[in-house]
């Protein structure tokens, strides 16, 4: 059975990659984490950043967008205090204004509508510069929303991880899995 070449770097990444990249997800606190851990990792590596993740969950009450917008200045000490997460003062506080975001837009729609709910099918094999034209519009409806520290690769990640694009290798088992549940 074949996967991407990248799920072998853990067992964590094993079993994200079977279980979880590129599911659909429609649930704005699902949504949500996805974005904001991906925001996370610019820069990190993507196992970090699972490692890390029952404590961001914990941290975040469960990114719930309405608990995270009444953040002050106490929670933000705490956060910054906490090693079991990464500790970047800039992100929290993209992540507070992110979930006043979400009080003005419906996560859901913003991220899915554009595709009319529908999966796309991957552009893993296309180069660079034509997933940076891709992305471009979609970067431009999330900022004008009001969403902080969402270029062009944090967002083309966050499209893949919520299942929004089905970039899973062609050969990898689980691009056809996806393919046909969502048909299905
Ligand atoms: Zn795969």
């Amino acid at each position: 059975m074949k996967r991407c070449a990248w799920s072998s770097d853990s067992a964590e990444m094993l079993v994200y990659h079977d279980k979880e990249w590129g599911v659909p997800k429609q649930k704005v606190s699902e949504l949500f984490e996805c974005l904001t851990l991906e925001i996370f990792q610019a820069g990190l590596s993507w196992s970090t950043v699972l490692r890390k993740r029952e404590a961001f969950r914990d941290d975040f009450y469960d990114f719930d967008v309405e608990k995270i917008i009444q953040f002050n200045d106490e929670d933000l000490e705490r956060l910054m205090n906490d090693e079991a997460i990464i500790r970047n003062r800039a992100k929290i506080i993209a992540t507070i204004q992110n979930a006043k975001a979400c009080m003005n837009n419906d996560l859901v729609q913003l991220t899915w509508k554009p595709f009319d709910f529908m999966q796309m099918d991957g552009l893993n094999d296309n180069n660079k510069n034509d997933i940076k034209e891709f992305i471009k519009p979609y970067v431009k409806l999330f900022k004008d929303a009001g969403f902080k520290r969402v270029g062009p690769t944090t967002l083309y990640s966050y499209f893949q991880s919520v299942g929004v694009i089905n970039d899973h290798e062609i050969d990898c088992f689980r691009h056809k899995e996806l393919n046909d549940s969502f048909k299905a």
